[in-house]
């Protein structure tokens, strides 16, 4: 049995033309950028070539480019980072309730260093009010931290409207990117962000690369120290390899993402449309137009979200119930909780992203497989039941 794979929020498969392009970084083309001999040179120029490519991808400079393992250790780069070079000017931070749990955590760690934060509530669908926003901004507030999308529920947030209310309030704003990269256009100047974190494998690189872009005068402190590499702002050895396939991957995003974003906004409508009109009590998480063209997200009434999981496994089909970095707590969503739902309700949803790799049967399997799991669960679901009574 084919598995059908509909989990691309969670990871995607790297590229083909992406492991081509690699494979020669694996081999003869192993320098050192740090080494000031011909093989080494050969690291320098890849190293840099990809730094313009990948700057160009967000439309910034490529000295505003840092090369890191991942968007987490960007995000903490980002947030971490300037948050230590700025408290002469303040300790406070704002971001919202809906953001990626890495950033929640760092918050954690921040306010055992002393610094305050502050959580904006969302909207139903998942959505920053900039009314709200703005209210928790004061005299100590040095940082925002605002997502382009939710990596769960796929709403995206206005994000130009956030970076002209930083640049009113002369704060920074940080904003990961991991979400909604590939997915929608990113122009850190039309968007007014001043750091930003991007993951290599949002855009089918390879995993564990990644880039903060850093704006001039919105400096961070290192948070890796050593050897100076990245302008002595991440030390350690480039990822030479790594980095050519984000380079590669972003090139090609570059390209097809029109196309493929067109593509994916046509299977998510008509996932949606089916699958609300095919089953009752079922609900649309997030926003109805203001999402991410590849995510679709729903609630059903009186079933689980480990059950409904565990079906499509069974019928070869991988999905998900909420964020890979969070599936092993068995904690609700707390994307889901921001929006208003309860417990319960936050337990019984199914998540499907799509990927470049997907096509139109993929679509009809999956529209195919939601009707029968949903009945069966419920058939067997006391609570549905007892509901209906
Ligand atoms: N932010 C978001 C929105 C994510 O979905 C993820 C996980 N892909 C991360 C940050 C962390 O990325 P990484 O696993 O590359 O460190």
């Amino acid at each position: 049995m084919k598995e059908v794979y509909l989990d691309n929020q969670s990871a995607k498969p790297v590229d083909p033309r992406v492991i081509e392009g690699m494979l020669p970084y694996f081999g003869e083309k192993y320098g050192n950028p740090s080494a000031l001999h011909t093989i080494g040179d050969i690291g320098t120029d890849t190293l840099e070539e990809s730094r313009k490519s990948i700057a160009k991808f967000i439309n910034a400079d490529e000295d505003e480019i840092i090369f890191t393992s991942g968007a987490t250790e960007a995000i903490n780069l980002g947030i971490i980072g300037y948050a230590m070079k700025n408290k002469n000017k303040g300790n406070h931070i704002v971001m919202s309730e809906i953001e990626h749990i890495s950033i929640h955590n760092i918050a954690k760690y921040l306010e055992r260093s002393g610094f305050e934060i502050s959580k904006v509530p969302v909207d139903k669908y998942g959505r920053v009010n900039l009314k709200k926003l703005e209210r928790r901004i004061t005299d100590k507030t040095i940082l925002l931290s605002i997502g382009y999308a939710s990596n769960e529920i796929g709403t995206i947030q206005p994000i130009r409207e956030i970076g002209k209310l930083a640049e009113e309030k002369g704060i920074a704003f940080h904003s990961d990117a991991v979400a909604a990269e590939g997915l929608m256009p990113i122009d850190v100047k039309r968007d007014g962000v001043h750091l930003l974190a991007l993951s290599s494998n949002d855009i089918y690189g390879p995993k564990g690369v990644g880039v903060l872009y850093m704006r001039k005068k919105f400096r961070v402190n290192p948070i890796i120290i050593g050897g100076g590499q990245e302008r002595g702002l991440r030390s350690g050895s480039e990822d030479v390899t790594g980095i050519v396939g984000m380079k590669i991957a972003a090139e090609i995003m570059q390209k097809e993402m029109p196309s493929e974003v067109k593509r994916f906004t046509e299977y998510r409508d008509r996932m949606i449309k089916q699958i609300l009109e095919e089953i009752p009590d079922s609900y649309l998480n997030g926003h109805p137009t203001e999402r991410l063209a590849s995510n679709t997200h729903i609630r059903f009434d009186g079933i689980e979200g480990e059950s409904i999981l565990l079906s499509f496994k069974d019928k070869g089909i991988a999905i998900s119930t909420g964020s890979a970095c969070t599936s092993k707590t068995l904690e609700p969503s707390h994307a889901l909780i921001a929006t208003g739902l309860l417990h319960e309700e936050a337990h019984g949803s199914l998540q499907i992203t799509t990927g470049r790799f997907n096509t139109e049967q993929d679509i009809d399997s999956v529209l195919k497989a939601v009707p029968e799991v949903v009945t069966r669960l419920r058939d067997l679901s006391p609570i549905y039941k007892t509901k209906k009574v």
